[in-house]
C-alpha cells in the first residue's frame, strides 16, 4: 500500500488533459475541516469545506481551517463547492472561501444549504446555492455529479459520483447504515452498487469508525434508555446534544412529550438549528410541547426539559457555563443532565471535569460511559466491508480520519480483495492523479493549519501557540533595563514585573552579575538596540533557568539612561 512521506513529495508535475487530480486540504490525518478538491482540465470541484476544532495544546483558538493557499490564484476556475451534509466540519470554512469569491455556487440538499445559508447571514454573504436531492444529476463544468442518499448523524446527507473523463468517482461523505433510521431514509446502497456496476475507479470513503468492528448500531435502540431517564428523573431534565443531531433531538422531544413534559431549547445555534429543521419538516414537534425559555421558571421542576449545546466541553458553551455557575439556569440537587452524544477525542478531559462539577451540584449526570444513550454517526468496519464487497471499487482513498482510521479503513479495502497497490493513504496536501484508471500520489501543495482567533485568520502561527503554551507553563517575566548608551552598562538596577511566574524575594538577587557580563560581551560586537534587549532577555532566562528550575517567558525593555 503506497504511503509516499510528505518529505520526498514537491509540486506536482501539469496534469494532463483529461486526467483528474483529487487534493484533499483537510480531513486526511485529523477529524475535521474536511476538503477534497478534483482537477480536471483546467476546472476544479471543491467537495466540503469544514472547520476543525481546537485541541488544548491551541489555547486561544476559535477553530482551524483548511489552506486555501492553492486555491487562491485560481478560484475563476471553480465551478462549484459540492456539500455532502451540514455538520460543522464539512461547512464551517465555506464563510471564509466565500470571503475570497462569494458567488462560487453551493450545491447541496434542503438542510443542508438552510444550515449554511443561515451561517452566510451572520457573515453577511448571500450565496448563490443549487439545491438538490438523492438521485438528481448535475453538471458542475466538466464533472458530472450524481447523488445518492446517506444516513448519518443529521439528516439529508447525501454521497457524491462524479463522472470524469478519467473515471467515476464516489465519495460517501460521511455516512452509516443504520437500517432502521428515525426518518427510514437509509444509505442508498442499491445507488452504491449501481455505481459499482458502471465500475468505480476511486472510491472515497469515510474512515472515523473504520477501527471499530463490527455494526453501528441503530439510533432506534437508544429510545429505551432515553425513555427510562425521562420516566425516573425527579425533577428538571437538562440534555446536552450537537445543534445539528435533530434525530437524536426528535427522540428527546417523543419522550418528554410522552411523560408530559414541556420543552424550551437553550443556546443561538440550537434554537436557530432547531427552528430551520422544524419549518422544513425535518422535526415534528407536537402542538404546545416546545415553550419559550422564559416561561419555564413558572413551571413545576418535574415538568421541565432543556436541550441545550455544550456537549464536547467547549468552554463557552451553555452546558460548560451551567457547570461553573455562570449560566442563568443553574444546575441543583436533583436534576438530570443527559449528554447525549459523543466524546470528541481530544475533549475528554474537558467533559469529565464538567460531569464532574454537575455531580458536585447535586446532578446525576447520564452519559455513554454509564447508559445507551449515544450511538456514533459513522459507519464500522462491518459496513465498511459490505461497501467495497458491493461497490468493488478499482482505486480507493480512506478520507475523514487520523492516520490511524485512514491506515484501518485501507487494511479493511485490501482485505476484500482490492489491489493494495491501489490503496492509497494519503496525508492533507497530498495531489493524487487518475491516470489510465490508476490513482497515485503526485506531489504535494501546501495544506497547513490555519488558525482562526477572533476576526483574525491565518495571522496566529505556530510559533504563536508555542508562546502561548511557554506563557502557560512557566508566566512572563518582564525586565526593565536602563542602559548607558555610551558604555552600554546598567545605568540602574533592573526592574523586574511578573505575570504567573512565582519567585520570592530572592529570585533575582543574582541576575544583574549575569546580565553585566552578557553586556560586556555584546558590546564588543556593537550591537543595536534590538539585540541589546535579546541579550538581556536571553540572560536573565538563563539564569533563572539555572536558578529556579523554571521556564518563564523573558521580556526585556531596555531604555537609554
Ligand atoms: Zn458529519
Amino acid at each position: 500500500m503506497p504511503t509516499t512521506h510528505p518529505n520526498n513529495l514537491s509540486t506536482p508535475p501539469p496534469l494532463p488533459p483529461g486526467a483528474l487530480r483529487v487534493t484533499p486540504l483537510g480531513g486526511l490525518g485529523e477529524i475535521g475541516r474536511n476538503m477534497t478538491v478534483f482537477e480536471q482540465d483546467g476546472k476544479l470541484l471543491v467537495v466540503d469545506c469544514g472547520v476543525l476544532f481546537p485541541e488544548d495544546h491551541q489555547p486561544g483558538i476559535d477553530v482551524i481551517l483548511p489552506d486555501f493557499t492553492s486555491l487562491l490564484d485560481r478560484l475563476d476556475q471553480v465551478e462549484a463547492i459540492v456539500l455532502t451534509h451540514g455538520h460543522e466540519d464539512h461547512i464551517g470554512g465555506v464563510p471564509y472561501l466565500l470571503k475570497e469569491r462569494p458567488d462560487i455556487p453551493l450545491i447541496g440538499s434542503q438542510l443542508t444549504l438552510a444550515f449554511i445559508e443561515a451561517k452566510l447571514k451572520e457573515h453577511r454573504i448571500r450565496p448563490v446555492t443549487v439545491q438538490v436531492a438523492a438521485g438528481d444529476i448535475h453538471h458542475a463544468g466538466p464533472f458530472g455529479l450524481e447523488f445518492a442518499a446517506v444516513n448519518h448523524s443529521i439528516p439529508d446527507g447525501l454521497a457524491v459520483a462524479i463522472r470524469t473523463a478519467a473515471g467515476l468517482v464516489l465519495n460517501t461523505g460521511d455516512f452509516k447504515m443504520d437500517q432502521f433510521p428515525l426518518d427510514e431514509r437509509i444509505t442508498d446502497l442499491r445507488a452504491f452498487a449501481r455505481f459499482g456496476e458502471e465500475g468505480v475507479d476511486l472510491f472515497l470513503v469515510d474512515s472515523t469508525n473504520a477501527e471499530v468492528p463490527g455494526f453501528t448500531t441503530s439510533e432506534r435502540d437508544l429510545a429505551p434508555a432515553i425513555d427510562q431517564v425521562f420516566a425516573t428523573a425527579p425533577r428538571r431534565i437538562i440534555v446536552s446534544s450537537f445543534a445539528s443531531h435533530v434525530h437524536r433531538i426528535q427522540q428527546i422531544l417523543d419522550a418528554a412529550h410522552k411523560h408530559g413534559r414541556k420543552v424550551a431549547f437553550v443556546g443561538r445555534s440550537m434554537v436557530r438549528n432547531m427552528g430551520i429543521a422544524r419549518d422544513l419538516g425535518y422535526l415534528s414537534i407536537p402542538q404546545g410541547l416546545v415553550v419559550d425559555f422564559k416561561k419555564l421558571g413558572s413551571m413545576p421542576d418535574q415538568k421541565v426539559t432543556l436541550v441545550c449545546t455544550g456537549s464536547q466541553g467547549e468552554p463557552l458553551a451553555a452546558l460548560s457555563r451551567m457547570a461553573n455557575g455562570d449560566h442563568q439556569i443553574r444546575v441543583s440537587e436533583g436534576d438530570t443532565v443527559l449528554l447525549a452524544s459523543s466524546l470528541i477525542p481530544g475533549n475528554e478531559s474537558a467533559i469529565y471535569g464538567i460531569i464532574n462539577k454537575l455531580t458536585d451540584l447535586g446532578a446525576k449526570v447520564v452519559h455513554k460511559g454509564n447508559a445507551k444513550v449515544h450511538v456514533s454517526g459513522h459507519a464500522s468496519a462491518g459496513e465498511l466491508v459490505y461497501c467495497y464487497n458491493i461497490i468493488k471499487p478499482r482505486n480507493v482513498l480512506p478520507i475523514h480520519g487520523e492516520s490511524k482510521h485512514l491506515h484501518a479503513n485501507a487494511a479493511l479495502a485490501i482485505s476484500t480483495g482490492v489491489d493494495p497497490e491501489r490503496v492509497i493513504v494519503a496525508k492533507d496536501g497530498m495531489t493524487i492523479d487518475l491516470i489510465d484508471g490508476r490513482a497515485r500520489i503526485s506531489g504535494k501543495v501546501q495544506a497547513g493549519l490555519v488558525y482562526v482567533d477572533g476576526k483574525t485568520v491565518g495571522r496566529a502561527t505556530d510559533d504563536t501557540l508555542q508562546e502561548r503554551q511557554l506563557m502557560r507553563e512557566g508566566g512572563v517575566v518582564t525586565v526593565l533595563a536602563l542602559v548607558d548608551p555610551a558604555t552600554n552598562t546598567l545605568a540602574e538596577p533592573l526592574e523586574f514585573l511578573s505575570r504567573g511566574f512565582v519567585h520570592d524575594d530572592h529570585t533575582f538577587d543574582g541576575v544583574a552579575v549575569e546580565v553585566d557580563r552578557a553586556l560586556k560581551k555584546a558590546s564588543a560586537q556593537h550591537i543595536d538596540g534590538n539585540q541589546l534587549e535579546a541579550t538581556i532577555g536571553g540572560a536573565v532566562s538563563r539564569y533563572i533557568q539555572r536558578t529556579h528550575r523554571s521556564a518563564p517567558v523573558v521580556i526585556a525593555i531596555v531604555v537609554d539612561a
